[in-house]
């Protein structure tokens, strides 16, 4: 199909922005396309921040989700919408997961106050200003700060005109595997729902442990016994276990060929964590101990993980994780992108920052595998065990208006 200047605008989503530019059209004398580029490029130049709106978006779930530090019984996320002058809207999730972050939906709200007021009247592009701008916030609310970032994000690339791995120097790599994760339960219950997953066609499940040591040899035996020599195992402890508890975990776990552990030692304990990779016979991945850049420094530092886990919700979006992906991809370390509870908004962001990094080996994005509804229209979809990027500028998705209608305002 031809680029003509109203199909451009129509892949683009903008019928506002095509009015606001109708003036220009007289300057026409140009191919149309080209027109439409030159006009979205002086729409960029001067855009700013007219308005943003700050949604409560709470997702129920079918079973809660239970790892070794807490229990989270639904999706309590919030939702922005960045507005600006020029019609452009550009949408961002948070989903604070109190046991790992200690925010709440609460504090996320009252910072994400705080950050309208600070960036209301501000250039929409500028998100490296944003992510500086919005300061020691990363570090008490990292939720928030990654669902301004994204919707800065999803406002830059519909901008441009481009799904935004492109823009993060992403190629073709629109496919990924993710893996599906198993929540802490009795290990005759955890075996049988690895089964059912593997049955659907998963390639790879990540399983919670980081309780009880034997407890934990018996689920990872059961789940090894019900899904076979085929499918891959990933284990997380979420920080559950002592170093000593966590030496002994991993060496009676090894014969059950466990691709990595996340998180043994408690987030604080750099040292330990240090030392329970040196004796483990399976490679140990940083999450909990990992948000921002500096802890990725100081990992690689004190040579205490394999992996990184890198999350936006951690980071505070798509412009931090990308700085880790990279200072990781330096120090040669492997990195997963992974989730907590987002929807597929929260998903389809940090499925951008995996298809612009070769960088990033593994993918843990189910995040919305246990909720009620999916109040998201396009985006990545899901098909069997691999995550497909959408081919539409910005992230690629938008919160069904239906849903949207029902949320409340804040
Ligand atoms: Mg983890």
């Amino acid at each position: 199909m031809a680029l003509t200047r109203k199909n451009f605008l129509k892949y683009l989503g903008l019928g506002a922005a095509a009015t606001a530019l109708s003036p220009a059209r007289a300057a026409a004398g140009r191919p149309a396309a080209t027109r439409a580029l030159e006009e979205m490029r002086a729409v960029a130049k001067t855009m700013k921040i007219k308005d943003i709106e700050i949604y409560a978006f709470d997702i129920k779930l079918i079973a809660p989700f239970v790892i070794s530090i807490g229990r989270m019984d639904s999706a309590t996320d919030v939702l922005v919408r960045v507005r600006t002058d020029s019609g452009i809207v550009g949408i961002g999730e948070a989903c604070p997961f109190p046991p790992i972050t200690g925010e709440t939906q609460e504090t996320n709200i009252a910072a994400a106050r705080s950050l309208r007021d600070m960036f209301v009247g501000k250039d929409p592009l500028a998100i490296e200003a944003f992510v500086r701008g919005a300061g020691p916030i990363v570090h008490t609310n990292p939720s928030i700060v990654a669902a301004f970032d994204m919707a800065l994000y999803d406002i830059l690339g519909k901008a441009a005109g481009l799904p935004v791995y492109r823009l993060l120097g992403g190629g073709d790599r629109t496919r990924f595997e993710t893996d599906i994760t198993v929540s802490l339960e009795t290990p005759e219950n955890m075996a049988a729902e690895a089964k059912t997953y593997a049955e659907r066609g998963y390639r790879t499940i990540k399983v919670k442990v980081g309780q009880d040591v034997a407890l934990d040899a018996a689920r990872i035996k059961g789940i090894r016994e019900a899904v076979g020599d085929k499918v891959a195992l990933r284990i997380d402890a979420n920080q559950g276990w002592t170093v000593p508890q966590a030496k002994d975990a991993l060496e009676r776990l090894a014969e059950f060929r466990i691709q990595f552990c996340e998180q043994p030692v408690l987030a604080s304990d750099v040292a330990g964590l240090r030392e329970v990779r040196r004796e483990s016979p399976i490679p140990i991945m940083a999450d909990e101990a990992l948000f921002g850049a500096s802890d990725a420094i100081r990992l690689i530092r004190e040579e205490a993980c394999d992996y990184f886990n890198i999350k936006l919700m951690k980071a505070g979006g798509i412009f931090n994780s990308v700085k880790i992906a990279h200072i990781a991809d330096a120090a040669d370390i492997k990195c997963m992108v992974g989730c907590m509870l987002e929807s597929r908004l929260g998903l389809t962001a940090a499925a951008h920052v995996v298809a612009a990094n070769a960088n990033i080996w593994f993918a843990d994005l189910d995040g919305n595998a246990e909720h009620v509804v999916d109040p998201i229209v396009d985006g990545v979809k899901l098909e069997r065990d691999e995550i497909v990027l959408p081919d539409k500028p910005g992230l690629g998705c938008d919160v069904d208006p239906a849903f949207l209608k029902k949320l409340k305002k804040i």
